[in-house]
């Protein structure tokens, strides 16, 4: 479902990403490990062409992202092109950036609705049935601000949900929260992976990555230096900077 091809990315003259490879097949979950600066959001960024690459091609769904190819030369999509394709690319980051003046189901129902996807009781009847799936059904009319963080990551990403992605991306979606809250918001992931959704998921949750994840990719300097199923990557990494990473975080 995605195929990212030596992909380049340089702010200014610092490279950022340097040639990364990646495939992740239809309902399959890639996590991505690295220490920071390694260029993990960058690269998620680049999936759904907030950023521009230098070089490259990035396919989701068998389309080309942020550029059309004629005769070996790329050409940059028009901004409504681009904003078309990132509506099948559903994406969750570390802040939750819910709108704090509609309650959880405006949130949720908000792209939808402006984009006319249907009749408003046809959006706020899929609406609710995502806020249950993730556990939210009696903070429909809540705020934002009265409910805990766990809770608006989970509204987050009913709210991703609500335009029927193809594909869900992860930005450390669990960094902000208590301890105690970020079970709740793996649990769902976890949901979700079950469910078949495709997924790339940026996390130094290690239990999740060895439980949900299909495989692991370990970034640093801007390359995948390591890659595999999860359970042996953790088990026996090969590269010195996996081992030391894992190291600070097992
Ligand atoms: P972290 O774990 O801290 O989130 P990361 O692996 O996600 O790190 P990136 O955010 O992708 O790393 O950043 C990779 C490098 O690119 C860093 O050196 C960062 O300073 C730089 N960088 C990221 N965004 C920009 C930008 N908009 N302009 C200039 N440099 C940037
Ligand atoms: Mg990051």
């Amino acid at each position: 479902l995605v195929r990212i091809e030596q992909v380049h990315k340089s702010f200014g003259h610092t490279p950022v990403l340097n040639g990364v490879d990646l495939t992740v097949r239809p309902g399959e979950v890639t996590v991505v490990l690295g220490p920071s600066g390694s260029g993990k959001s960058t690269l998620l960024r680049c999936v759904n062409h907030l950023e521009k690459i230098n070089a490259g091609r990035i396919w989701v769904d068998g389309e080309l992202i942020g550029y059309r190819e004629r005769r070996g030369k790329l050409y940059e999509l028009r901004e409504r092109e681009v904003a078309a394709q990132r509506r099948a690319i559903g994406m969750v980051f570390q802040q939750f950036n819910l709108f704090p003046h509609m309650t959880v189901l405006e949130n949720v129902m908000e792209a939808p609705v402006r984009l006319r996807q249907g009749s408003k009781s046809a959006i706020r009847d899929r609406a609710m049935a995502l806020l249950d799936r993730v556990g939210l059904a009696d903070k429909v009319d809540s705020y934002p601000a009265h409910i805990s963080g766990g809770q608006q990551q989970r509204v987050a990403i009913a709210r991703a949900l609500a335009m029927r992605p193809k594909l869900m991306l992860f930005d450390e979606p669990t960094s902000a929260l208590d301890p105690e809250l970020v079970g709740e918001v793996l649990d769902v992931m976890k949901g979700l992976a079950q469910d078949g959704m495709t997924m790339i998921v940026v996390t130094h949750e290690i239990g999740f990555a060895r439980e949900v994840g299909d495989a692991l990719i370990f970034m640093d300097e801007g390359r995948i230096v390591e890659a595999g199923p999860p359970r042996e990557v953790l088990a026996n990494p090969q590269h010195e900077r996996t081992k030391s990473f894992l190291a600070k975080v097992l």
